[in-house]
């Protein structure tokens, strides 16, 4: 196709396109973080650096070139976390469980044995924000959380309300940070999951709802937060929070979540 003097064909459209989904995709993940700051400064600086290099400004171009030259290394660096959760977006969203093609000749693992303690847990947490004792319970769907798990305390023990009263009381040794529910079974307490770096949540909630909102941007969990200052009773999934949930709800929502 001709438009003037240029000269499009077919790869063009499609090597523009797929440029602009890429441009995109850096956007959606770097919204919200100061990464996104520190990317807009480094557009500038490369901006400066094009302007001082097209009007001949040697020194400017020469010192701002020293720093285009490790730039791939800095922003690989500085980008980390980002470009973490990008391949691991690439990864999923590829992956055999979303593929409707593949998945004719695939069944998902889960069934109805991931979910059948579902109402121990909702007890719990009932029992738990009643009394404003804090909770961090992560329920795994189908991505693997191995890697969460050995960070804490592994424990593997049927599920019950008395034992998740028990790992929560807040003189257990036990009580910090998060318990792992992964096949029915409770797999770990103790354990560390990720601080989320979101600018979008609410400045009111700490760290314990910021790291459920980190596990639910990296991996697909269910993440229940019992909180201790508001004994109220939040769901995380993909980013997302419901707030104030009551039992009934929490209990209709986990296994519409972990069950599809
Ligand atoms: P609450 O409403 O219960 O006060 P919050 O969101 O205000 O919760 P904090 O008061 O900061 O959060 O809660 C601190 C607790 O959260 C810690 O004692 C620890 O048990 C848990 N926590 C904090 N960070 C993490 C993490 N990265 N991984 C697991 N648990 C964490
Ligand atoms: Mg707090």
């Amino acid at each position: 196709m001709h438009i003037g003097f240029l000269n499009i064909d077919f790869i063009d459209v499609v090597d523009v396109m797929l440029v602009a989904f890429l441009l995109y995709q850096i956007y959606r993940l770097i919204q919200g973080s100061i990464a996104n700051k520190i990317f807009f400064g480094f557009i500038i600086v490369y901006v400066v650096y094009l302007l001082a290099t097209a009007f001949g400004m040697e020194l400017l171009s020469a010192i701002l070139g020293q720093f285009m030259n490790v730039g791939v290394l800095a922003l690989l660096i500085i980008f980390q976390q980002e470009i973490r959760r990008f391949l691991l977006m690439l990864g999923r969203s590829t992956s055999v469980q979303e593929n409707a093609i593949l998945k004719r000749f695939y069944t998902p693992k889960i069934s109805k044995d991931k979910v059948s303690n579902l109402q121990a847990i909702v007890e719990a947490t009932r029992t738990m924000a009643a009394t404003h004792t804090g909770a961090l319970i992560v329920i795994e769907k189908e991505d693997d959380l191995k890697k969460f798990i050995e960070s804490g305390d592994e424990i593997d023990s049927q599920v019950s309300k008395r034992l998740l009263l028990t790992i929560f009381h807040k003189n257990s040794p036990l009580h910090d940070g998060a318990v792992i529910i992964k096949n029915s079974r409770l797999a770990a307490a103790r354990c560390m999951l990720p601080i989320s770096e979101s600018g979008t949540i609410s400045p009111t909630l700490g760290f314990r709802h910021r790291a459920a909102f980190g596990m639910s941007e990296q991996t697909d969990a269910a993440v229940i937060v019992v909180s201790e200052e508001k004994g109220e009773v939040s769901f995380v999934s993909h980013g997302g929070i419901f707030r104030n949930m009551s039992t009934k709800d929490l209990e209709a929502k986990l296994s519409e979540y972990l069950l599809n």
